[in-house]
């Protein structure tokens, strides 16, 4: 084992460029373990320390955070055993599905659009083109403090639309092992390329700063549709604005900040529960604390 003076720190880090937001001030610390070995060992010390991967589902405050984050983006680990494959937390959406496809391995073809970790991925269950992470998750291997290094079986991951039983329970994902389905090649990569095209025409390119949907569809409705009906399109807030071809993206076309992007939230929210008395919730999460008018609309945003 590492001394944890060995792992990789930064101090007073601005994460700003690290999130597909592009946007974020400074963090106290953040650690870039290189192994889940790594990882653990900074738990262990720093047991209060919060993990992201890839920062493409989080909002972070532009005020900066005083706590301690892991990166998991140095544990990216790929090993493929006949149908199976197994990937680090750190491993991005995107590699895996081309490495899956190389192998003529089918199941991953949805990750190839959008800019998750492994690690995240498992934690939201996500999902796209029809395509889940719980069709495939073979077993996930999960850290506590309490309980150590263990390993869930797809089932006992309790995987339900945007969420896993890592949401209810302080557990971190190391890694996860996928079960695929032998394809041609070709094939793959054609539903990888329709993929890739849907995405083209229906979001922000990623040079357009934003996190993907801002919030998760009600039951049996679609956000996008009941944000649209209250013509949100184009409405804008400081540096950011709701994107024009979809109303549940927000994009960052203006050096925005954290506070933009909460207020145009709360703008949102408000003018969905007061024309169909639905309340929305975040699918984006954020990461802050340090400003109190922040705090103020993530207790309206984030209460369920
Ligand atoms: C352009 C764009 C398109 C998108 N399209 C889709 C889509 O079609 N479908 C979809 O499902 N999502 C989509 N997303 C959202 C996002 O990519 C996914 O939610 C992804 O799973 C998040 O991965 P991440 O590593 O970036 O998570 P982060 O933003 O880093 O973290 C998200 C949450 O997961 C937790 N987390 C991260 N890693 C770990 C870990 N190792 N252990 C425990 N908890 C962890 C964090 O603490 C945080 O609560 C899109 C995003 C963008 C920017």
């Amino acid at each position: 084992m590492h001394n944890i003076t060995n792992i990789e720190l930064k101090e007073n880090f601005c994460i700003k460029n690290m999130t597909t937001f592009k946007i974020g001030g400074e963090i106290a610390k953040v650690y870039f373990p290189k192994s889940e070995f790594e990882c653990v060992e900074i738990l262990e010390k720093e047991p209060n320390a919060k993990v992201f991967g890839n920062f493409s589902n989080t909002l972070v405050s532009s005020y900066g955070c005083s706590g301690t984050v892991i990166s998991t983006s140095k544990i990216d680990n790929i090993i493929f055993e006949d149908t199976r494959v197994i990937a680090g937390c750190g491993v991005k959406g995107p590699m895996l599905a081309k490495a899956a496809a190389e192998h003529g391995l089918s199941g991953l073809e949805f990750m190839i659009g959008f800019p998750g970790s492994v690690g995240g991925e498992v934690y939201m269950n996500a999902s796209a083109h029809g395509q889940a992470i719980s069709d495939v998750l073979e077993s996930a291997t999960l850290y506590t403090d309490n309980e150590g290094f263990f390993r869930f079986s797809n089932d006992e991951m309790q995987f339900a639309y945007r969420k896993s039983i890592c949401h209810d329970n302080p557990y971190i994902v190391l890694g996860a092992e996928f079960n695929l389905k032998k394809k041609p090649v070709e094939e793959i990569q054609a539903k990888m390329n329709e993929n890739l095209a849907f995405r083209k025409s229906h979001q922000p390119m990623m040079t357009l700063g934003n996190a993907g949907s801002i919030f998760k569809n009600p039951k049996g409705d679609s956000a996008g549709r009941l944000l649209d009906a209250c013509g949100v399109k184009g409405l804008r807030s400081g540096g950011v604005k709701v994107w024009e071809n979809h109303a549940n993206f927000i994009v960052n076309d203006a050096n925005g900040t954290s506070t933009d992007v909460l207020e145009l939230m709360l703008q949102m929210y408000t003018r969905v529960k007061e024309r169909f008395n639905i309340e929305l919730e975040p699918e984006i999460k954020f990461l802050g604390g340090n400003n109190l008018r922040e705090v103020e609309i993530c207790k309206i945003l984030y209460q369920k």
